[in-house]
């Protein structure tokens, strides 16, 4: 009888054309995502001669780029910026490649677009050149980031090469509290395990409370986990999986669904599977979340206080803290809910969702903001279908900006960043130093807990508001 093998095991089993004797593996591509940034590959292609090796396994959509002010390429201020996102038309034509651009109505974060369309299933081999491409795999994907050296080979090949990851499982058991996302529960598994706490890992999300979230949910868990170091992150596929995935453009259709989803249910972790690392959180312990510092695993309930260097023992730990504190502009020991901020972002793959534009507008509605707050929808369909839900609305009548569909301030490539020293509440998924803007100091948390910082104009426990609503 065959070992137990993990989900990752499986669908790398089934990638792997052939393994080298010094450890590497060509691997088959499934999906090839592209975005702007794929501009170069085209032209080095079209250089070289060469042809994409499988045109129909890729897909593209403008999205680091864009302009969040308005839909067209004129409002694109910036000629590099716009000549990039013009470029995504004919390369798009001349190659054959399906690519969802400006004007098209399914264009937004490759991220959200992927899972939305349908382009994401249980199984795949996954890459993308955005490191956040772990996203995918909370379909049941194997889904990672790669660079542009390797962005070029798996256009000419549709393969790449790459060591084995070893593998990880998260099991998170237990229900949620009130107020409780799963960009707390997220945050906090960084917290617990650190920034490199899965460096080298697959990681396997599993557990009952994991099992119980939402596909949007899971995308924003497997979405961070590059942020604990890992590969890639991964979710076994269910029912919920299924649900999420019928019907949608680019799924499986009549008899093929039928033999998709006959292979998706081999997928799951076999009994008895071996992982190399095993971590377990319970999740009663984890509260309404923030960072307070430049890491993502700076992790503290709201209701929590800024460390104090003098409590850590290890000099160049204490130094680092110090330089830390230094940036965000913190005092030792004080209260994060003092802390008052100077701009929201409500938006990114991490959090730029209808169910996250929901779960903010519900805390917003029937308030003002207190201070600058922009939200901005992860994809065309996901504002569409705000807007039909009203939830535009409520954002604009509390004084908030709705914008177009982009990556918008997660990385500010396409200009939407803060001011030196502001202090922004961000629902995005990194708040290294300079990642919104020079000199920004960025806190990240749920889209919850953005719009309640929105709203009073500091950093709030959302469970006070949501509680009083
Ligand atoms: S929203 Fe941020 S992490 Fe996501 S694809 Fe855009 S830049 Fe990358």
């Amino acid at each position: 009888m065959a070992a137990p093998r993990t989900m990752f095991e499986k669908i790398w089993d089934r990638a792997c054309i052939l393994t080298r004797d010094d450890g590497q593996s060509l691997l088959y591509v499934d999906r090839h995502l592209a975005h702007e940034g794929s501009g170069r590959g085209f032209a080095r292609l079209r250089a070289e001669g060469r042809k994409l090796r499988r045109p129909d396994l890729i897909f593209g959509t403008a999205d680091h780029y864009i302009s969040t002010k308005g839909p067209t390429l004129d409002d694109i201020d910036d000629p590099d910026r716009r000549e990039r996102v013009a470029l995504c038309a004919p390369n798009a034509e001349e190659f054959g490649v399906t690519f969802f651009t400006l004007g098209d109505p399914r264009r937004g974060i490759v991220h959200v677009v992927g899972p939305e369309q349908g382009l994401t299933q249980p199984g795949l081999l996954i890459v993308c050149g955005d490191s956040h491409t772990s996203t995918h795999g909370a379909l049941g994907a194997f889904a990672f980031g790669i660079g542009s050296t390797e962005h070029y080979h798996v256009m000419a090949t549709q393969c790449l090469w790459q060591r084995k990851p070893k593998t990880m499982r998260i099991t998170v058991d237990g229900e949620r509290g009130f107020g409780v996302t799963a960009k707390d529960v997220i945050l906090h598994i960084i917290g617990e395990i650190g920034a490199q706490g899965a460096t080298g890992h697959v990681i396997e999300y599993a557990g009952s409370t994991i099992r119980g979230m939402s596909i949007e949910e899971r995308l924003t868990v497997c979405n961070m986990s590059i942020e604990a170091g890992g590969r890639a992150g991964m979710i076994a596929p269910d029912d919920t999986t299924y649900d999420y995935l019928k019907g949608r453009p680019f799924a499986p259709q009549d008899a093929d669904w039928e033999t998709a989803l006959a292979f998706w249910k081999t997928l799951p972790t076999d009994d008895g599977a071996v992982f190399d690392r095993e971590v377990t959180i319970d999740a009663g312990d984890i509260a309404p979340t923030m960072t307070w510092g430049t890491s993502p695993e700076n992790a503290l309930p709201v209701t929590g206080a800024v460390p104090d260097p003098a409590d850590e023992a290890d000099a160049g730990k204490r130094a680092a803290l110090e330089s830390t504190i230094d940036y965000m502009g913190l005092q030792a020991g004080a209260p994060l809910s003092d802390l008052t901020v100077d701009g929201v972002f409500i938006g990114s793959c991490t959090n730029g969702r209808l169910s996250d534009l929901r779960a903010a507008a519900a805390v917003v509605k029937g308030r003002k903001a207190a201070t600058f707050a922009m939200v901005v929808p992860g994809s065309g369909q996901v504002k569409a279908q705000a807007e039909a839900e009203g939830l535009d609305r409520i954002f604009t009548e509390a004084g908030f900006e709705w914008r177009e569909a982009g990556c918008s301030m997660c990385c500010g490539f396409n200009g939407d960043i803060g001011k030196p020293q502001e202090r922004w509440a961000s629902t995005s998924n990194r708040n290294f130093v300079g990642r919104q803007g020079p000199g920004v100091r960025t806190h990240l948390m749920s889209a919850a807990m953005a719009a309640a910082a929105a709203v009073t104009g500091k950093f709030t426990d959302v469970r006070t508001l949501e509680e009083n609503a």
